[in-house]
């Protein structure tokens, strides 16, 4: 069995900053990451509002850029599914599909993944006509209608993405109000083939072999309304991935409970990025948790 110093779950942008501050403090560290370097952030093209790229990035990019930073300090990447993990051991064990680990320090960075509609016949339905990420599945609907469902910032940045591509844009709230930042209002307003639909959920997916249309339930007369559409984008939010430690630390609303100093109600664990309760999840203050937790695991294994 191998021993590293520090082991990271996850290569978002909160591992790979925490993998770039702990392999430049000389530790031996380790990233699992299950696909590629950059997680939820790599499904964005354009992000504005991460500081030093004036005309904005693609996310899949700047996770590769900060892979390869990381990696030029000596972080290593195992691309390996983590299928268990004993938090609580000392060493802390951690299992992958391809080896087994020791720890002195883990590093939580797994993120979140997108909450589904619970509507029937979704799951069914997801590569034709039911999709999750627009910058992923955008181009298979060129110059078609689609309908976005959410009203925060993952919504919001979906339709003006799609905006770009789709001949008409309907973007569903379930509220009269977009949660999402104020950033995106004027935009959204200005935008020739973009519809709003307030005050309404979705009650069905209608579909032949693909999605053809909704269903739509008006949240205070409870009236029903059909709309023809192509492809539906859900973007209603984010479940925190946290399924390997249950029972192992405290969690809050399914999130890893841990305050600004990353730590978690185990000793050696810290937990950063979209997985932790935080009051603001972006690809900013993910990195600011990676360099964060750097400092309190170098604290910790002094304290070894
Ligand atoms: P979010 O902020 O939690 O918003 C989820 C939206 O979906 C809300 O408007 C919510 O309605 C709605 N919703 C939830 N369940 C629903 C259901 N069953 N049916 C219909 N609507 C439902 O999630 P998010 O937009 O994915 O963002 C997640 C995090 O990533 C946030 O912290 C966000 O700021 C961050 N993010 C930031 C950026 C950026 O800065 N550019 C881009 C993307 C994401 P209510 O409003 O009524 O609750």
């Amino acid at each position: 069995m191998e021993h590293v110093q520090v082991v990271i779950l996850g290569g978002g942008p909160a591992g790979y900053t925490a993998a770039l501050y702990c392999a430049r403090a000389g530790f031996r560290t380790v990233i699992l990451e299950k696909l590629s370097a950059g997680g939820q952030m790599a499904t964005t093209a354009q992000i504005d509002n991460y500081p030093g790229f004036d005309e904005g990035v693609d996310g899949f990019e700047l996770g590769m850029k900060m892979q390869a930073q990381a990696e030029r300090f000596g972080a290593e990447t195992y691309l390996e599914e983590v299928l268990s993990v004993d938090l609580t051991a000392v060493p802390k064990k951690i299992v992958t599909d391809s080896r087994e680990l020791t720890a002195d320090a883990v590093i939580l960075a797994t993120g979140a993944s997108a909450r589904k509609l619970g509507v029937p016949e979704e799951d069914s339905l997801v590569g034709r006509g039911v999709a999750y990420c627009a910058t992923c599945d955008g181009m298979f609907y060129k110059g078609k209608t689609v309908a976005v469902i959410g009203g925060g910032n993952t919504a919001a940045a979906d339709a003006l993405f799609l905006s770009r591509i789709c001949e008409k844009v309907i973007l569903i709230h379930r509220r009269d109000t977009l949660r999402a930042d104020r950033v995106y209002l004027n935009p959204l307003q200005s935008c020739d083939n973009l519809e709003f639909i307030w005050n309404s959920t979705v009650d069905a997916i209608l579909h032949d072999q693909k999605v053809t249309g909704l269903r739509l339930r008006d949240k205070f007369s409870g009236e029903l309304q059909e709309i023809a559409c192509d492809g539906v984008f859900v973007a209603v939010g984010q479940l925190p991935n946290t399924a390997l430690f249950e029972g192992q630390l405290d969690l809050d609303h399914g999130y890893i409970a841990a305050d600004e100093t990353t730590k978690t109600s185990l000793p050696g664990v810290f937990a950063i990025g979209d997985v932790r309760t935080k009051a603001l999840r972006q690809v900013i203050t993910a990195a600011s948790d990676g360099a964060v937790a750097s400092h309190f695991v170098e604290e910790y294994l002094a304290s070894l």
